[in-house]
């Protein structure tokens, strides 16, 4: 690539074009995920749509790489590439709520939080996902599944349009109406379609919750737990957003030192609306189970329980993923949960059942492209430390947990949860018969896979 080519590029653009020559260039490519080290040749860190339609053409005409960033948060950090251009959308950070139709127009490189903020202010809110330094970006593409899910759908299905910057730059708007096949793909499709400079979301009223963490003994209690809430779910209110997970106790204040560094299960829950209906709500759960090592749901607004445990997850701790859509959970299953966590290699260690059921499970299963909808949970095994030379047995230990569970869920799981070891035949299984008409869309919008840097979807024969 010529420098002349380079300085052009640079001179198209309103925001920055950064070089391995520039003194931030290591900390402008540095991704959440600390275990992943890329190296790109160039970030466009772009400030508008005409900025991202300069970077897809230089990108094309020069024969490169392409990775889009958005929150960078991606496990297997499919936000970068090594010597490639990264389309980084990280400052394009703008929100526009409307209260008189309760949307919300967001831009591609806001957080979770920031989106969360900015409606908070007005009694509303959109699904996303439960740690707010999360992009917005590639959790929407990829689904999307929070406290919200059970009431609201997906984040996906609070979609109402996007617009996209094509392979070819040019610039379209989908959805329901227009390039309503475009607009289908995007609704679980992941990054594979083209660059997405502008989101319009449904919001809903919400506004304090009734929400937080408790804990129990997993050694203890662990199964007992896991079965109650199983059963406990399918009849609970729709209002109640409520995983289950097994994690470790950290040892450190506030959390009892006598819990510190066991094994726990955790029912971790967000009701919308009063403490006295959500007490209610969970009371034919909570009535049945044993003394907690610590209960501590309370009154707090809808931001406060979306970030709550943000400072556990600083960015560049190490992450390896696992994930499985899991349609039964019989007590066998539960078992071989409890057996294998007990296992975890470090605290932060942790597995996440998210309920797929309430509004996400009444979309249909052609309806948008996420793979997911006659599940029952989106399961997440998150092997997690901050010491680089644990990046060994984070991955075997996440690899042994998901060969010991994955017989129980034979299909695919949600994209989102994915590492770099999940190949094409994982990435298919988890669109099951959608996937042909997802590899038809990428055909029709980019043909030669320019956007190949994600869960790809080859552009059919
Ligand atoms: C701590 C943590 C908690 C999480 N919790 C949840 C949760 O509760 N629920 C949930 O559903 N998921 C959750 N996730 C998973 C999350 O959805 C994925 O990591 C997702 O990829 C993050 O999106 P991002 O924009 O931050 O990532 P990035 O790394 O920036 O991008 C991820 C992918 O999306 C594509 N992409 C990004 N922006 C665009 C764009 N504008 N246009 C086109 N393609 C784009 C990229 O090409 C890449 O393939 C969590 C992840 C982390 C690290």
């Amino acid at each position: 690539m010529r420098d002349e080519d380079i300085g052009q590029f640079q001179q198209s653009l309103r925001g920055r074009l950064i070089t391995r020559s520039d003194p931030d260039y290591d900390e402008a490519r540095a991704l959440y995920n600390g275990m992943i080290d890329k190296r790109p040749l160039l970030i466009a860190r772009c400030a508008n749509a005409a900025d991202v339609m300069a970077a897809v053409n230089f990108g094309r005409e020069g024969g490169l790489l392409i990775a889009i960033r958005g929150g960078g948060h991606n496990g297997p950090g499919l936000g970068s590439c090594d010597d490639g251009l990264v389309i980084d959308l990280s400052t394009m950070r703008g929100v526009r709520v409307e209260p008189a139709n309760r949307t919300v127009r967001v831009e591609p490189g806001c957080t979770s939080g920031d989106v969360d903020h900015a409606t908070h202010a007005f009694g509303l809110a959109v699904p996303f996902g439960i740690v707010s330094s999360t992009g917005v970006a590639g959790l929407t593409l990829g689904g999307g599944s929070g406290y919200l899910t059970r009431a609201h759908g997906l984040t996906i299905d609070n979609l109402i349009e996007a617009d996209v910057v094509l392979a070819d730059g040019s610039f379209v708007t989908a959805n329901m109406k227009d390039n309503p096949d475009l607009f289908w793909a995007l609704r679980g499709g992941g990054g594979n379609f083209g660059v997405v400079t502008s989101f319009l979301f449904q919001a809903h009223p919400v506004k304090m919750v009734f929400a937080g963490p408790i804990f129990w003994d997993a050694e203890r209690h662990g199964k007992e737990i896991m079965c109650a809430y199983r059963d406990f779910l399918p009849e609970a209110p729709e209002e109640l957003g409520a995983f289950v997970g097994l994690k470790t106790v950290p040892s450190m204040d506030p959390f009892p030192r006598e819990a510190w560094g066991k094994r726990a299960c955790a029912v971790i829950s967000c009701f919308n609306g009063s403490e006295e209906e959500g007490k209610k709500a969970l009371a034919p759960l909570l009535d049945q189970l044993p003394e907690p090592f610590f209960n501590w749901m309370g009154v707090m607004p809808f931001p406060a329980i979306q970030s709550l445990f943000d400072a556990f997850f600083p960015k560049g701790l190490q992450w390896y993923w696992k994930g499985d859509f899991v349609t039964f959970l019989p007590d066998e299953a539960i078992d071989t949960y409890i057996a294998e966590s007990a296992k975890a290699p470090s605290e932060l260690c942790l597995v996440h059942l998210y309920p797929i059921d309430g509004a996400a499970s009444r979309v249909g299963k052609d309806e948008t492209p996420w793979g997911g909808r006659d599940a029952t949970f989106s399961m997440v095994i998150a092997a997690i430390d901050g010491n680089p030379q644990q990046a060994g047995a984070l991955k075997r230990w996440g690899r042994a947990y998901w060969e010991a569970v994955h017989k129980f869920n034979p299909g695919g799981g949600y994209v989102n949860f994915m590492m770099d070891d999940d190949d094409e035949a994982r990435v298919k299984a988890s669109y099951g018969d959608n996937y042909a008409r997802l590899a038809a869309i990428k055909k029709k919008y980019d043909p030669a896979n320019l956007f190949r840097v994600n869960q790809n979807i080859r552009p059919a024969a």
